[in-house]
């Protein structure tokens, strides 16, 4: 074991999307970050360097929050990792206010989170993705007890890290309907730039795209204009796509208060939110879109010339593949009746669960308490409840909807969450008689 095998971290974040980006600056920033007793944090992510739902950078896709909601500015306004900050570097600040807009495209947001990137490059590592975590065994004497972090490191192998506390932010996790593969034809829509640019366009004469949400419109929109030639296909469970409501009394479901009152709420209390304010966020679709979408089926009503469908309230039964053709059995909820459509390429743009730390805590889940639902206990802090054997922090960065409310996955209230980790790590840190001070906030340092 040499020198970098004694380290311990005061943590290790698992992922570096929005969230733990966002932490490693409110970490970073943290006034008891002080020269005399640095917070010690590493950061691993799988993919091979930084990327934001790359593959829904699609032209022209704007964001659904205001850039003011950056990963910075609601915790720090002062921040130098702003997206006003990031505007002036870029030289466009002027020209961002002349567009008198609150919502960027999501492609020059992923430019902000990779300026970001580019100044906290030091303490992540790529092609780096975390596989368990797990206690660690004999810490040496005087010691606190840490976990051990076992991260695949691409192709070289399995390597060690050890922490006190871990955040873990690995992101939504993509939802295809039972029984149905992914593969060269057939796509979730978190990989469609991706597979869509493996295709020739011209063999795509006929798609179809399921689902009801932004995503959908998106694509389907995507999909008109890039394959002028080709019959679309909305296949959309509802009547018709619904509005994203994102008026300001609305709006103040995504505000740092309502995590407070979600969370000390009752059980009926969190039911209404979510009875009340799924239409803010899921299976709903920005206005723009949906009177694009719309405009183009009139014109083309008008032309007598239609190659957009939309096929209302109907879901998919199942999908058949032969060779490169796909063959998708659609049911109508009005009178039951089903029908195959044949199309070259089918895009399911059906959503994401929620993010499940299970699989990466392995044993270490049998600490971490439950509620009645079976679901895991978490503290304000975003931090498991676990029981007294484990001293060490689990920080989740998603996956608490069922306790914070709405924003928990999302980046609304990314600064302030990842600022209340931060300062829960180093408050707890200050309390905690066990821990030694260690060397410096710095580049992650692994053992074999
Ligand atoms: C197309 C799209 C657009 C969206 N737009 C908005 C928006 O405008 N506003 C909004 O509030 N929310 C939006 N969201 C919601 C989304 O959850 C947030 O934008 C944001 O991605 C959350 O950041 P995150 O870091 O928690 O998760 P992610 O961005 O998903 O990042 C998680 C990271 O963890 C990595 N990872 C996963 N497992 C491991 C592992 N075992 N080891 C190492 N690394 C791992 C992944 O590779 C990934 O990079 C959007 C979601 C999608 C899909």
């Amino acid at each position: 074991m040499d020198a970098s095998a004694r380290e311990i971290y005061d943590v290790v974040g698992i992922g570096f999307g929005p969230s733990n980006l966002s932490l490693a600056i409110a970490l970073e920033e943290h006034e008891a970050n002080v020269e005399a007793r640095p917070v010690r944090a590493a950061f691993f992510e799988r993919q091979p360097s930084f990327g934001w739902h790359r593959n829904m950078l699609l032209p022209s896709a704007t964001m659904q929050i205001s850039f003011l909601k950056d990963l910075v500015t609601f915790r720090n306004p002062v921040s130098k990792y702003s997206f006003i900050a990031y505007l002036h570097a870029a030289d466009r600040l002027v020209q961002f206010v002349n567009n008198q807009t609150f919502f960027p495209t999501r492609q020059e947001f992923h430019q902000y989170l990779e300026w970001v990137e580019s100044g906290l490059s030091d303490r992540v590592s790529y092609d780096s993705e975390v596989v368990a975590i797990r206690k660690a065994a004999g810490t040496g004497a005087g010691e606190p007890e840490c976990l051990e972090i076992e991260v695949r490191d691409g192709d070289r192998g399995r390597t060690h890290v050890r922490a006190r506390n871990v955040a873990i932010s690995t992101g939504l996790v993509p939802r295809m309907p039972a029984g149905v593969r992914r593969d060269d034809r057939v796509w979730h829509s978190s990989e469609f730039l991706e597979k869509y640019g493996r295709v020739d366009p011209n063999d795509l004469k006929s798609v179809a795209v399921v689902g009801a949400g932004q995503s959908a419109a998106e694509i389907t929109r995507f999909l008109h204009d890039s394959l002028p030639h080709a019959r679309v296909f909305a296949v959309v469970p509802s009547y018709g796509y619904s509005v994203a409501d994102d008026t300001p009394f609305a709006n103040q479901v995504f505000d740092p208060s309502a995590v407070d009152d979600y969370y000390s709420g009752t059980e009926q209390t969190r039911e209404a939110f979510w009875r009340y304010h799924r239409n803010t966020n899921y299976s709903v679709v920005d206005d723009e879109i949906i009177r694009d979408l719309h405009q183009r089926s009139y014109d083309e009503d008008v032309r007598n010339d239609r190659r957009l469908h939309f096929l209302n309230l109907t879901r998919v039964d199942d999908v058949r593949r032969t060779g490169t053709e796909i063959r998708v059995g659609l049911r109508s909820l009005i009178d039951r009746e089903t029908r195959a459509l044949d199309v070259d390429a089918l895009v399911f743009a059906t959503g994401y669960d929620a993010m499940r730390p299970t699989n990466l805590l392995g044993d270490l889940d049998r600490h971490c308490l439950r509620d009645t639902a079976g679901r895991h206990r978490a503290e304000r802090d975003y931090r498991l409840v676990t029981t007294p054997e484990l001293s060490c922090g689990i920080y989740l960065q998603g996956g608490t909807e069922h306790t914070h409310g709405l924003t928990s996955s999302l980046l609304s209230n990314v600064a302030i969450r990842s600022g209340e980790i931060a300062d829960s790590i180093i408050r707890r840190r200050a309390e905690d008689p066990e821990h030694r001070p260690a060397a410096s906030l710095g580049t992650a340092r692994r053992t074999a």
